[in-house]
């Protein structure tokens, strides 16, 4: 955490100094198990104790699927697919990845959390959305 001025949206962290995003997430301060989303409760030890912690910064690319029919707000083809951050959660999420690229991309790619803003509505009010986008080279590194 660092002494910046940042907004949170969310789940989402965004910093106004240059910082890159991160999620929000939380640690139980009994067991010590981090959570995405943010827990009440821990599922492990039923503490009810927990800190806030920003994480989810990088993560690597597990299974994933490539979607070629695409709901309102989003552009055919793209990918969604399980990260695991490297904070120790697994979380589901969009993975940006150029046309060109879908080729190369599989299970164990290191990718970096981008944040992005989606129109949901016809009211074109945008909406904050994370995704995962494979650290470059995606050739050389996956
Ligand atoms: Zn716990």
């Amino acid at each position: 955490m660092s002494g910046g001025k940042y907004v949170e949206m969310g789940w989402i962290k965004i910093s106004d100094s240059g910082e890159k995003p991160s999620l929000v997430g939380s640690r139980c301060l009994q067991c010590s198990e981090v959570f995405f989303p943010p827990k009440k409760v821990c599922p492990n030890c039923w503490s009810r104790n927990f800190e806030k912690i920003f994480l989810g910064q990088k993560g690597l690319l597990d299974n994933f699927t490539i979607s070629f029919v695409a709901p309102q707000g989003f552009k055919a083809p793209y990918v969604q697919g399980f990260v695991d951050l490297q904070e120790g959660p697994r979380i589901f999420s969009l993975i940006e990845v150029d046309e060109s690229e879908y080729c190369h991309l599989k299970k164990g790619c290191e990718v970096e959390l981008t944040i992005k803003e989606i129109f949901t509505d016809d009211s074109k009010s945008p909406t904050a959305v994370w995704k995962y986008v494979p650290i470059r080279n995606i050739k050389t590194f996956c």
